[in-house]
């Protein structure tokens, strides 16, 4: 018997990586769903390859036209359409692996979903923990969902951890270190970033990804998220989580340990490593990712982040510290703003000014309901909105 997967964001980078890897194991995976938002021709053929039962897209006027074209390519799939159906899809009873690879909080219910359904769900998708960490962990707890992470830090500090760390005993680890790239702009000046353009912020030295996630490795907010994530994801306080700057992304975390050990999780960066580690977790397979060659390499050098050049760092340790609904409000200003950077409204090093100013607009309080969650997150769209008009003017 297969395992049956439904890939939330399949048109999206991690999605096309995962179903690589699927394709690579047709005795352990088969596709039960794919979901995608713009890329309709994309999903079409990626239902047509993978025999999907189900498409999800967001709306009426986008089914008609996959429907269209799935009966062009003379297949069995089913189209469906909006958050409904993303949550069924995630939810069906014939559904073991769920891999939550939208992009920001559009993900957020379908992954709960998955998880009140008691599923394998692999989180690439950050954004939906930073925004919603405690519900999400609540109802994380209160399933018989697995959670396993597939952002290539935790992936790595998970690996890193003795499994009682998962069980709450804390003890004999000193701190999380979240290896960072340091982005195309690492040693960029700020006079320079004012006018960087999204092609710029878009061109990653190291790793290939979505657009609004390569904005964020350029601002570092990508390393505030993280920080975010692996508080919720660990269970463990901000003060014991650190960043690295690691330029060549061969080292993707580490943990270090009371006793002077540090443990770290090397590969090269290709995320069909921690996508096929947690597939098969506890299990090992092949991810079609090249070996290692450390002699080719031949140097790994390490630098302090720079919190002044990059002040996304140190927004998301005061959201993280802060509690209640900060994160929500982060995650929502940055993702405007990011938004707004990249449709060319605003300049990038305007993106942090969007977050801190909204940020400093608010009084947090913890939300405690999903609906709570999302009136801060509307709430903080909104005013970050009318900042970027007011930056225009
Ligand atoms: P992409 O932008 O490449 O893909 C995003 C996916 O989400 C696409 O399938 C897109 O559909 C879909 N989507 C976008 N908006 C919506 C919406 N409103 N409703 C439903 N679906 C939507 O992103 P990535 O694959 O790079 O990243 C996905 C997630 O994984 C992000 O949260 C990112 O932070 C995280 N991540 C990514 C890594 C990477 O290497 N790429 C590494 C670690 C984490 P369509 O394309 O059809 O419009």
């Amino acid at each position: 018997m297969t395992e049956s997967i439904t890939v939330l964001g399949a048109t999206g980078s991690i999605g096309v990586n995962t179903l690589e890897v699927i394709a690579q194991h047709p005795e352990r995976y088969s596709v039960f769903a794919l979901t995608g938002n713009r890329q309709l021709k994309k999903l079409a053929g990626q239902c047509a390859e993978h025999n999907a039962r189900y498409a999800v897209v967001n709306d009426a006027a986008s089914a008609d036209q996959l429907t269209t074209m799935v009966a062009e390519r003379r297949i069995a799939t089913e189209v469906l359409y909006g958050e409904q159906a993303l949550k069924e899809v995630a939810a069906d009873t014939q559904v073991d692996i769920v891999m939550a690879a939208i992009v920001g909080a559009a993900g957020l219910v379908p992954t709960l979903s998955a998880i009140k359904a008691d599923k394998k769900v692999l989180l690439a998708n950050k954004e939906a923990l930073v925004m919603a960490g405690l519900i999400f962990m609540q109802s994380l707890r209160r399933s018989k969902a697995r959670l396993l992470p597939i952002d290539s830090e935790h992936n790595a500090i998970f690996q890193c951890l003795p499994s009682s760390y998962m069980n709450g005993d804390q003890s004999g680890v000193s701190k999380l270190i979240l290896s960072a790239s340091g982005g195309p702009f690492r040693s960029w000046s700020m006079q320079q970033m004012d006018s960087a353009t999204p092609e710029q912020a878009c061109a990653h030295p190291n790793w290939r990804m979505g657009s609004k996630i390569s904005v964020d490795s350029a601002s570092m907010m990508n390393k505030g998220l993280e920080l975010i994530e692996a508080r919720w994801l660990f269970d463990t306080p901000v003060n014991r989580i650190e960043m690295i700057v690691h330029p060549q992304s061969i080292i993707h975390s580490l943990v270090q340990y009371i006793d002077g050990s540090v443990i770290a999780q090397l590969g090269n960066p290709d995320m069909r490593t921690p996508i096929a580690h947690g597939l098969a977790w506890p299990e090992r397979i092949d991810s079609g990712v090249r070996e290692l060659d450390l002699c080719e390499i031949a140097g790994l050098s390490f630098e302090q982040p720079d919190r002044k050049r990059f002040p996304c760092i140190d927004l998301a340790y005061h959201a993280a510290s802060a509690g209640g609904d900060a994160p929500t409000v982060l995650n929502a200003a940055n993702e405007v703003a990011v938004d707004a950077f990249l449709n060319r409204r605003i300049g990038f090093t305007q993106i942090a000014e969007v977050v801190e100013e909204t940020l400093s607009q608010f009084s947090f309080s913890e939300p405690d309901s999903l609906q709570a969650v999302q009136y801060s997150d509307q709430k903080a769209r909104t005013v970050s909105d009318s900042l970027i008009g007011q930056f225009k003017g």
